[in-house]
């Protein structure tokens, strides 16, 4: 397991030619500066993936889908396949983002489906659960949160899960600028590993990486990757410029 991971969401953000500018930004610094305790992930848009890809091929950042259709192949207009993805040599993919969930009314079996597919293209597929304000105001983030996992991994086994990456995001911390405290963000975390201790066994929950996400800056990067089951973040708004970004590969690698 990476010590941290720092992923990047640029969600619907950027032209192709902004995006292969910020991955050469990207691309420059890391081959200059190759992150010894983190692995650095990019999540870019589908038409950003094949130029993306190519732009950070020595860079050792893996470049990553933001979702990916639950069906194989076929009559599906509009929709993308994990096979169409690894094509574009591309390493993962984020599956149940919030805004899926929100936004596309993504249920647990459509997110279950969709985790089959990566995996069977050999891509990371990186599963994101999280509760409501209104669930955290009514003290329901646990049940929701482990519902979402129970859901999602449906089916998988300890050797599936290892290729697996999760990401906590509170939905109220999602592009807010409101952050999970460094204690809430631990105690969720801390939550998830020991579900995943119970659904699985506690050698495959300690090795698997928990991601947060939710409004990390580098001004809160530091308290946030510095809590013990914190294992690096999911970044949306401070991964659109590389200063930012760069910043925080730095506090992982620094911390
Ligand atoms: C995200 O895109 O998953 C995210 C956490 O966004 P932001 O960092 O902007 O809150």
């Amino acid at each position: 397991m990476d010590k941290y991971i720092v992923a990047g969401n640029w969600k619907m953000n950027l032209n192709l030619r902004e995006g292969e500018a910020l991955a050469c930004e990207l691309a420059s610094y890391l081959e200059d500066h190759p992150p010894e305790k983190s692995r650095v992930l990019v999540g870019v848009p589908y038409i950003h993936l094949a130029a993306v890809t190519k732009v950070l091929a020595s860079s050792g950042a893996v470049v990553s889908a933001q979702d990916c259709s639950e069906h194989q192949k076929g009559a599906y207009t509009g929709e993308v396949s994990a096979t169409q993805i690894k094509s574009t040599g591309a390493g993962a993919v984020i599956v149940g983002h919030s805004e899926r969930r929100a936004y596309h009314h993504e249920s647990e079996e459509v997110i279950n489906q969709k985790i089959r597919r990566a995996l069977d293209e050999d891509l990371t597929p990186i599963l994101c659960v999280g509760e409501l304000l209104s669930d955290r105001k009514n003290q329901r983030q646990e049940s929701v949160v482990s519902e979402q996992l129970k859901g999602g991994l449906a089916g998988f086994d300890a050797a599936a899960l290892q290729k697996m990456v999760i990401a906590y995001e509170p939905v109220w911390a999602i592009g807010t600028g409101e952050t999970a405290s460094p204690e809430q963000a631990q105690e969720m975390h801390a939550f998830i590993r020991k579900y995943l201790g119970e659904y699985y066994d506690a050698e495959t929950a300690r090795e698997v990486s928990i991601l947060y996400g939710g409004s990390v800056k580098p001004d809160n990067a530091r308290e946030i990757f510095g809590q013990p089951d914190v294992n690096g973040g999911l970044i949306g708004g401070a991964s659109l410029k590389a200063a930012s970004f760069l910043e925080l590969i730095r506090i992982a690698e620094f911390l």
